[in-house]
């Protein structure tokens, strides 16, 4: 079966930034479970992943444009230390989680912090970045009707939600 909209897939993946790991599912040691045309993957590698099946391996390069998209140097924004949960913990470069006025939470990095106040980088850690991903398929099957009400994948083994 060939890897397409409304298909599950499991991969192992291990993604590099300029020739350095950034991050691999070999780690856990499961592979990562996911349902194909509902957004779940940036878009560079479900487009990479189409037509694949069980067994193959890729090497894909994606631009920014296909991935988490381009830095926008005005997301950087002068927030107070008190939206911060650890903030006597930061230091520049750090990731960390801040809570959205609107509700939610997102990835910041740190870029400044001052007496009572911290400069944060709202673009995604990876925005801006060409990802290299080392790709191996291990299965494609149809999603179920529940997987595709859910929007996401059920590995072998979860939970019924
Ligand atoms: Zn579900």
């Amino acid at each position: 079966m060939k890897a397409g909209k409304d298909k599950v897939i499991a991969f192992h993946y291990t993604l590099s930034v300029d020739s350095e790991k950034v991050e691999s599912s070999h780690e856990g040691g499961q592979p990562l479970w996911i349902l194909l045309g509902h957004g779940q993957l940036i878009p560079g590698l479900e487009k990479a992943l189409e037509e694949h099946g069980a067994g193959d391996t890729l090497q894909v390069e994606i631009a920014p444009v296909d991935g988490y998209g381009e830095r926008q140097e005005d997301q950087v924004q002068r927030v107070p230390k008190k939206y911060f949960q650890q903030a006597k913990h930061l230091k520049p470069g750090m990731v960390t989680v801040l809570a959205l006025k609107q509700g939610g939470q997102r990835a910041v990095t740190v870029q400044k912090v001052g007496m009572s106040t911290i400069d944060v980088d709202l673009n995604h850690p990876m925005a801006g970045k060409t990802l290299n991903f080392d790709v191996a398929i291990e299965e494609v099957r149809e999603a179920t009707e529940e997987e595709i009400q859910h929007g996401h994948a059920h590995p072998p083994g979860a939970e019924a939600h």
